[in-house]
């Protein structure tokens, strides 16, 4: 049996960046994760001849001085990140818009919309880039997120004025900050900020807590980018950097139970035992519950609850020929069939295309698509069996119609095609019914509440990491909370 310091339980990106920090922090880690490849929601998996990206596509921190590339350079990991131009193109059945890497040349080609008030929305944009900087910031640094100690206190009060525009809007949902600034009726704005404020903080513009929201819109101008060869390759990165920093990954070693005893956890795992004084879990509170003995009687029912607030994925993974695909590079399409309805259940799609030149993601002349859309996972759940696939079914085919309305190249010269939904995440990654992209971030002040700030330990040396707690909700954001959690354990000796 072994007993390193710490065992990390799932390599998400919320486990794979806490066991690199904890190594490099010279802390003993040992990192298990039931599948045979790392990355979880954010992998890469090989099917029938193809590499698809599982679930996240766009990927953040990729900008200078920001995490992923720092650990690039740091750990030497040779992954090649590709810049986007456009970020991402959204198309209704209206207009269509490129949004640039550039965020001043996004606002003006924003304004030549038709319709479009170029002054107000770029004081709307204004506002929103100060609240977006002022939390930016913190994500970046999360230093300064609880607990906090004399140094984090006093860069807090040098930066108080910059929270301002923050406190002004909390509690509030963004369709206000939009209203307050004139630009209540304008169609092409609210369409905007709902697809982005969906698969952001996973909740519409009229429902988004303003300034998650704000921060949220900003994602694709913050360092974002295409991982060359798959998201899966930095995920792989990442488990030979743990191992090169002195940790030890085990891949296709599921963890079933981790039990106190004597003061410390014996985690049994497919492939034996070990035991440690510290376990990081980056496993849905559910999951964690399960595993956990003696019970942890409810300690994590409020984590559990936000999760049952939010949503599961439809997918649909496509393979196309290569010359009826818009030009040679990775792109992302986010395509919208009915404006007036929810962006939902496949009336709305983010779609990411493969680079003609990642020749291993498919063979000569095509190129792989991941397809998403979200489901409410409270109208799957109260379904019986045979209706939920029927529903599944149903979502994946009004996904099938708004590609074929607004990009019919990927539908019409499609050569494969697989399907995916809350089950396959559930059985997959083990997501508790299938839940996925974190908890939504509905309006209300709860958010800011020291209990929601940063997750306490759920029991003596057991930590909760990954996208259902902060920072929650992205590749970067779990990464970072996973990196914070790691300094906070390493903290505490
Ligand atoms: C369809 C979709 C699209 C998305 N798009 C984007 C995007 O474009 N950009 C972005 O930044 N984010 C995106 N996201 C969100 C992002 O993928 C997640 O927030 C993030 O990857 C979650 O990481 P995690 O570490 O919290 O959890 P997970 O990725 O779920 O990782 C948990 C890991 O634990 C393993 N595991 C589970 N149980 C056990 C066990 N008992 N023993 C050992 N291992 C176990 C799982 O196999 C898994 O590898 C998307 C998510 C989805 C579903």
């Amino acid at each position: 049996m072994r007993n390193p310091d710490v065992v990390v339980i799932g390599a998400g990106f919320g486990g794979l960046a806490a066991a690199l920090r904890l190594a490099e922090l010279g802390a003993d880690v040992v990192l298990c994760e039931t599948l045979r490849y790392p990355g979880g929601c954010a992998s890469t998996f090989t099917r029938s001849g193809y590499q698809f990206e599982a679930g996240a596509t766009l990927f953040s921190g990729l900008g200078d001085g920001q995490l992923f590339s720092k650990w690039n350079d740091k750990w030497d990991l040779g992954v090649r990140f590709d810049p986007l131009d456009p970020l991402v193109e959204l198309r209704t059945n209206q207009w269509s818009l490129a949004v640039p890497p550039d965020p001043k040349t996004f606002v003006r080609r924003f304004g030549e919309l038709p319709g479009a008030n170029p002054e107000a929305l770029s004081r709307f944009f204004g506002t929103q880039r100060r609240v977006a900087d002022a939390l930016w910031k913190l994500f970046e640094d999360p230093t300064l997120l609880p607990p906090l100690n004399g140094s984090s206190i006093v860069r807090h009060l040098g930066r108080s004025l910059s929270y301002g525009p923050v406190v002004r809007w909390m509690g509030r949902p963004l369709s206000d900050v939009v209203s307050q600034h004139g630009l209540g009726g304008w169609q092409p704005l609210r369409v905007y900020l709902d697809a982005v404020s969906q698969i952001t903080v996973q909740a519409s513009s009229a429902e988004a807590e303003a300034p998650f929201a704000m921060a949220a819109v900003d994602y694709f101008f913050r360092g974002t980018g295409h991982v060359h060869g798959g998201i899966g390759s930095l995920a792989w990165a990442l488990t030979e950097a743990i191992e090169r920093a002195g940790g030890t990954v085990l891949l296709a070693n599921r963890v079933r139970g981790i039990h106190r005893e004597d003061g410390v956890w014996r985690i049994d795992t497919r492939n034996g035992e070990l035991r440690a004084e510290t376990v990081v879990a980056n496993v849905l509170p559910h999951s964690l519950s399960g595993m956990t003995k003696p019970k942890m009687n409810g300690a994590l029912r409020d984590v559990e609850a936000s999760v049952e607030s939010g949503w599961g994925a439809a997918m649909l993974y496509l393979a196309v020929d290569s010359n009826a695909v818009r030009g040679p590079e990775a792109h992302h399409l986010q395509l919208i069939d009915d404006d007036s309805a929810p962006f939902v259940e496949g009336n709305h799609v983010f779609c990411s295309v493969s680079a003609a030149n990642e020749r291993e993601r498919a063979p000569a002349g095509q190129r792989t698509v991941t397809v998403s859309t979200h489901i409410p996972m409270r109208k799957l759940i109260g379904l019986d069996a045979e209706n939920q696939e029927a529903y599944v079914a149903a979502v994946q085919n009004r996904m099938r119609k708004t590609i074929g309305q607004r990009a019919p190249e990927l539908i019409d010269h499609a050569t494969f095609q697989m399907t995916a939904s809350p089950r396959t995440f559930a059985r997959f990654t083990g997501r508790h019914l299938g839940y996925v992209g974190g908890v939504p971030r509905r309006v209300g002040l709860k958010h800011y509440r020291p209990r929601a700030l940063w997750p306490r330990e759920a029991s003596p040396g057991l930590y909760l990491v990954g996208d259902s707690v902060l920072l929650g909700q992205s590749t970067l954001a779990v990464a970072l909370g996973g990196v914070r959690t790691a300094d906070q354990i390493a903290a505490r000796g």
